[in-house]
């Protein structure tokens, strides 16, 4: 038999590095819960009202770049879980608000620097850990659910203890309310629609902006 030639010997040699090379690649790839993710990866039909994409909302100005949901992968995948939920009370979400760069944060703060309404960028705020949602509800027939308020209303009316509202109110805020807290979500006592993911502090604020995280399909 012949020997192998010096070149294939040097190719085989390199094989088990190559190999080697390859697992670190996939290891790096490796989903972990601290990613942050488009929420489309995991729910590919989410209704989404990103408001700060548009002008409507409290700034009238617009404030990201694209209407895109990111979150920490972990907090994604809660939040298909409340989906599901959902879907079996023929209800589904409307996402007002995710993850937020901490740069938006201080461009809000400097519109309204009032912490009682918008978080100082100093602190930061829960959504600039990719660990907070504003969230609303949608009917099966593709009718916004009447809740106690508009997205980002400041007044009491908006506040969880507040119960001067008619009973279907209620019991949509409460519907909600109920399947988030299920899944690991905690509500904002000021806000209906916000809720943090418990576990948030794990998080640490963050400024990478929306097009350096990955668009569903893209790897
Ligand atoms: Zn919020």
């Amino acid at each position: 038999m012949k020997s192998m030639s010096a070149g294939m010997q040097s190719r085989l040699a390199l094989f088990p590095v190559l190999l080697l090379g390859l697992l670190g690649l996939a290891g790096c790839a490796s989903p972990q819960p601290e990613d942050l993710i488009d929420v489309r990866t995991v729910l590919p039909e989410v209704r989404l009202d990103i408001r700060y994409a548009t002008a409507n909302n409290f700034t009238k100005q617009v404030l990201y770049p694209e209407a895109r949901c990111i979150l920490r992968r972990e907090v994604a995948e809660a939040l298909a879980k409340v989906q599901a939920d959902l879907k079996r009370l023929d209800l589904e979400l409307v996402i007002y608000d995710c993850y937020r760069p901490v740069a938006v944060q201080h461009k809000m703060w400097k519109i309204l620097p009032d912490p009682n309404f918008v978080a100082d960028p100093q602190q930061g705020s829960r959504h600039n850990r990719g660990a907070a949602v504003d969230v609303g509800l949608f009917d099966n027939y593709g009718k916004p659910v009447p809740m106690p308020t508009e997205f980002d209303d400041f007044t009491e009316k908006a506040h969880h203890n507040f119960i001067d509202l008619p009973s279907g109110v209620l019991v949509s805020r409460q519907n909600l309310r109920t399947i988030m807290e299920k899944h690991g979500f905690a509500a904002l006592p000021s806000e209906w629609w916000h809720y943090d993911f418990l576990g948030w502090q794990r998080y640490p604020l963050t400024d990478v902006p929306f097009s350096s995280v990955s668009k569903p399909g893209w790897f």
